[in-house]
């Protein structure tokens, strides 16, 4: 079948590659997407892996442009679309959102015919592209000065009652081959109308919260590489592809990241006392904010409840960041050896 976005068409075992237009800003800049169409030559499900739809958020990127230089359409049975940069704008300001209008793209979905220039392009990408995807791979990190590596996915409306499309991303979130991964109590971050706009849309969606800060230069190619076996498993998942699954243990640790420890209003040189997985009870020091030319202590950063630190959060000097990291508790823990990892 003929995969089709926008003005671009991709014949069974074919590989297109082109901008897919959307709208301009008042003096004509366009960001339009750079999407390449993967049509598998035997028909099968869709999925949509995207970066950077925060601009300086770029890990998704580089595994996405690793993953298509390998990716061959005539062994595909279904259809790829990857999308390396989602903003462009941002990305080149190495920005979460666009400064054309000033905003946060990931946030707009459905989108506005009428709006400004990223509600229109948030419209455009939308109804032509996330529409297409059964299900949808969305790359996000750290940026400049958080590191991170779990999966994201919504709180489900009823745990003991999932509907077909949560059972669906359970299995995605333990196949992307992550050791951790977590949710977000509704409420946590405010609402989120854009993740609702795309599971109505029957669009299964995960998110990768994936390096960035510092650990760049610790972690980055091993996150890269981890990266891009994620989107591997997701075809295979999708039984797009053949082949094992690959992942960095049995077990998928998921949390419930209900505590969010938020950085007070001031700026300075953010310190973190505490690690990756160490438990913590209520009142607990997490971490400090320093004078960053006296070293005195602006502020001790506490937990407001007992939870286990989710790897998530600022390392190192920190302005303007609202949260500063994310503690959760054991919602259960999946076994890859005996959990069924295919979504169709
Ligand atoms: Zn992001």
């Amino acid at each position: 079948m003929t995969l089709k976005v926008g003005q671009l068409e991709a014949q069974p075992g074919e590989h297109v590659f082109g901008y897919l237009k959307t709208a301009a800003s008042r003096s004509g800049l366009s960001p339009d997407f750079p999407i390449h169409l993967f049509a598998g030559a035997e028909p099968g499900p869709t999925m949509l892996v995207q970066g950077a739809i925060h601009g300086g958020e770029i890990i998704g990127s580089i595994a996405i442009l690793n993953f298509i230089g390998k990716l061959d359409p005539k062994t595909l049975r279904g259809n790829v679309i990857a999308v390396p940069v989602v903003n462009r704008v941002g990305f080149e300001l190495g920005e979460r959102g666009s400064r054309l209008d000033g905003k946060d793209m990931s946030r707009l979905f459905p989108g506005k015919k009428n709006g400004s220039v990223t509600d229109q392009a948030a419209y455009v990408y939308f109804e032509e592209v996330i529409r297409q995807a059964n299900v949808m791979v969305d790359f996000h990190a750290g940026a400049r000065t958080a590191y991170e590596r779990y999966v994201l996915f919504s709180a489900e409306a009823d745990p003991n009652n999932l509907t077909e499309l949560e059972k669906m991303r359970r299995k995605l979130v333990v196949a992307f081959g992550l050791d951790q991964a977590a949710f977000f109590p509704p409420g946590t971050f405010g609402n989120n109308s854009a993740k609702e706009a795309i599971d109505g849309a029957g669009v299964a969606q995960i998110t990768l919260e994936f390096g960035g800060g510092t650990g760049w230069f610790k972690n980055g190619a091993d996150n890269v590489r981890d990266a891009e076996r994620g989107i591997w498993n997701i075809l295979k998942s999708m039984r797009i592809i053949d082949g094992a699954f690959e992942a960095d243990g049995d077990l998928c640790t998921v949390y419930n990241a209900g505590v969010v420890i938020w950085k007070p209003d001031v700026d300075g040189l953010f310190v973190r006392l505490k690690a990756f997985r160490d438990e913590l009870k209520a009142g607990d020091v997490y971490g400090q904010l320093l004078d960053p030319y006296t070293g005195d202590v602006l502020a001790d950063m506490k937990t407001p409840k007992d939870g286990i630190v989710i790897p998530s959060g600022q390392e190192w000097p920190t302005v303007g960041a609202t949260s500063i990291g994310i503690l959760g508790t054991i919602d259960r823990v999946e076994d890859r050896r005996t959990a069924d990892l295919y979504v169709y």
